[in-house]
């Protein structure tokens, strides 16, 4: 069992508001872009590949990069509130195990703002904290999210010894959860279609020598149906596969994907020229 399949992602719990944001309002925009990266920008439902293999991503405006965290301005107190955040001089995380009065909060993390640099790997720390918490987890029998320490988790996690009428329920939408897809920015990209699951990634095309463009290759598709696991194992396939960015056969600079001039100047070598290498040895002329 993958355990980040049963848990939300972090762009589930800021949709529904789950994590209540405190602290000083700058750090509160620079922490709201670093996430907005992670995965908010593109409208990945209106990607179109029908110009053949080519699509474009929409810029998705239904999120603002620097309001991410105060477009929907929950206290702690708030019911639904699973993490509170505070970005003041000293940062932190915490937990709300809405479950029993005892050990309602627990604090998971705590650093000092430092400088931008530092907080760059802070960010990613809390990321990495919220999007692998083991704190809930989806039951998979009722379809909840429930406090851990309610849940079985030997196997596939359920409310613990069948008691899925007893647990607390967090108050939270788990059809949000999205873990095909999930709020990662990576190499090869996930997107689900009416009719499939798509794997992509962002490529230059080089379709004459003087014309080229940009936009998304699919790499490879697989049913509805398939899991997390399946989509993640392919993924991480094509990721190991891709042979860009590549060295350029003459100069060994940086060459990517869709610059790559073999094809254009010799169908019978593999080699990968850079555009000025394919001018200088084979005579393009752009
Ligand atoms: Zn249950
Ligand atoms: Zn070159």
């Amino acid at each position: 069992m993958v355990k980040t399949d049963y848990i939300p992602t972090v762009k589930s719990l800021i949709d529904q508001g789950a994590i209540a944001v405190s602290g000083n309002e700058e750090l509160i925009r620079e922490f709201s872009e670093f996430i907005y990266f992670k995965g908010f920008h593109f409208n990945v439902s209106e990607l179109n590949f029908d110009c053949g293999n080519l699509g474009y991503l929409e810029i998705d405006d239904r999120y603002n990069c620097s309001e991410l965290l105060s477009k929907s301005p929950r206290s702690s107190q708030s019911i639904g509130v699973l993490y509170s955040l505070d970005l003041s001089g000293k940062i932190s995380l915490t937990v709300h195990r809405n479950n029993d009065q005892r050990d309602n909060l627990q604090l998971m993390f705590v650093a000092n703002a430092g400088d931008i640099e530092h907080r760059e790997t802070v960010f990613e720390k809390i990321y990495d904290l919220l999007d692998n918490s083991e704190y809930f987890y989806v039951c998979q029998q009722c379809n909840q999210l429930v406090d851990s320490r309610l849940i079985d988790i030997s196997d596939i996690p359920v409310c613990a010894a069948g008691s899925c009428t007893r647990t607390l329920k967090q108050t939270f939408d788990v059809n949000q959860i999205d873990r095909v897809t999930s709020s990662r920015f990576d190499e090869i990209r996930v997107a689900i279609f009416e009719d499939e699951i798509r794997l992509f990634n962002s490529t230059t095309f080089w379709p004459h020598p003087h014309e080229c463009h940009s936009g998304y290759a699919i790499k490879a598709t697989l049913p509805l149906s398939a899991s997390p696991a399946e989509v993640r194992e392919l993924k991480t396939k094509i990721e190991s596969e891709h042979k860009y960015p590549a060295d350029c056969f003459y100069c060994k600079g940086e060459v990517h994907e869709g610059m790559g001039m073999s094809r254009l100047v010799n169908d019978s070598i593999e080699a990968i020229t850079c555009y000025a290498c394919a001018t200088e040895h084979h005579g393009v002329i752009y």
